[in-house]
């Protein structure tokens, strides 16, 4: 019992030094479309993990090569005691593009730490290496080999990294995701809803809207009707959501709208929802006579249902009460990596990452001291699962 609390009292006495860490990591600004960027921030991890002795290794994504790098770091000490491995996910982009440093700068006050990609999540990288410090100072080797996969695009669909996070699942045990916690206490999370985006396209005929209206079709008249409709698809209580986000359309106003769209929002908490949306949305036919409607897109990220982070979650629970730490759960409707894993069936527990709140915003702030609790919950679940 007192066993894991050791690598608890040796990580609290490294709080500030992990602060330091995460600063290192913020201060190399890594948007998601800054491939130079992201490739610094990828070189200053390969650093720290060769000195740890992983095997690294970076792989240029063959789809989308204008992203930065996939890093890929094994962790396999001499005394490995089961077979496969576990699999620890995080990513290296941020939202924020090059430059936000200037007016948001990295800095530390009472207990928390702000700054451009601070808890999403920079943080949850210092976490691994952190965790992986305590397990070889304290003697804890993991009962696994254990694959830190580090994404260059999941901000934006991680399109790069997929094939690669799903190739690395389906040989994994367990998946861990650190992307934050959820809220003040940061639960955990153990279902996602799934994610994707449709765009509706409308064409009209333009014609002048004073002297031959009767000529036009009205293609934004068209789109808004198409719109309530597609407003029904939602189902509060299934965990439905469809929300029209971007409109565009139109020209002129004595001018009858030839063209318009749409780029709509949709969501939903069960997989076997996914057909029947993608199905309504393709049988969305025009309503005034000659307007065509086109319908594209798709809904990419599947949800990660919680049935398959139950024991995993419930595992962590257990190593949270040896660890003197109450561990709780939550649901989200944002997606992550982790939805990919899931989705494959493989056992997956996200919000590992740090605890804090303003994610995406000029307030983004983690609290220190969670970098410390969760590097143990993370060292824990490495040494036990
Ligand atoms: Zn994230």
């Amino acid at each position: 019992m007192a066993n894991l609390r050791t690598m608890l009292r040796w990580l609290r006495g490294r709080e500030s030094a992990i602060t330091g860490l995460v600063g290192r990591l913020v201060r190399i600004e890594s948007s998601s479309y800054d491939r130079e960027g992201v490739n610094r921030l990828v070189d200053a991890l390969a650093v720290e993990w060769r000195k740890r002795g992983a095997r690294v290794e970076r792989i240029r994504p063959a789809r989308a090569a204008e992203r930065g790098d996939v890093l890929r770091c094994e962790w396999r000490p001499a005394k490995v005691a089961a077979g496969g491995q576990i699999l620890v996910l995080g990513h290296t982009d941020t939202v924020y593009e090059r430059g936000t440093l200037e007016r948001m700068p990295f800095r530390v006050r009472g207990g928390r730490a702000y700054g451009p990609g601070t808890l999403d999540m920079k943080a949850g990288l210092a976490i691994a290496l952190a965790a992986v410090d305590a397990m070889r100072a304290t003697g804890h080797a993991p009962r696994r080999r254990i694959v830190f996969l580090w994404t260059p695009d999941e901000e934006i669909g991680s399109e790069a990294a997929r094939a690669r996070i799903e190739r690395e699942a389906r040989r994994s045990a367990a998946v861990l995701v650190l992307e934050p916690g959820s809220g003040p206490r940061g639960r955990l999370k153990t279902a996602r809803k799934g994610v994707g985006e449709f765009t509706v396209e409308v064409r009209g005929r333009a014609a002048h809207a004073g002297v031959n209206p009767q000529a036009g079709v009205n293609a934004v008249h068209e789109l808004a009707m198409q719109i309530a409709r597609v407003m029904r698809f939602g189902d509060a209580r299934r965990g439905i959501t469809v929300n029209a986000d971007v409109i565009e359309g139109g020209t002129r106003t004595n001018v009858i709208a030839e063209r318009a769209r749409a780029r709509v929002d949709v969501r939903v908490a069960r997989a076997g929802d996914i057909a029947r949306v993608t199905a309504r949305f393709g049988g969305l036919r025009p309503i005034l006579p000659g307007a065509r409607v086109r319908v594209s897109g798709g809904i990419d990220r599947p949800p990660m249902e919680r049935r398959v982070a139950e024991g995993l979650f419930a595992k962590a629970q257990r190593l949270g009460r040896e660890l003197g730490m109450r561990i709780e759960e939550s649901s989200t409707g944002g997606g992550s990596d982790g939805n990919f894993t899931a989705a494959l069936g493989v056992p997956t527990l996200d919000g590992l990452g740090a605890v804090g709140a303003g994610a995406h915003t000029a307030g983004e702030f983690i609290r220190t001291r969670s970098l410390v609790e969760r590097a143990a919950l993370l060292a824990a679940l490495l040494h036990r699962l």
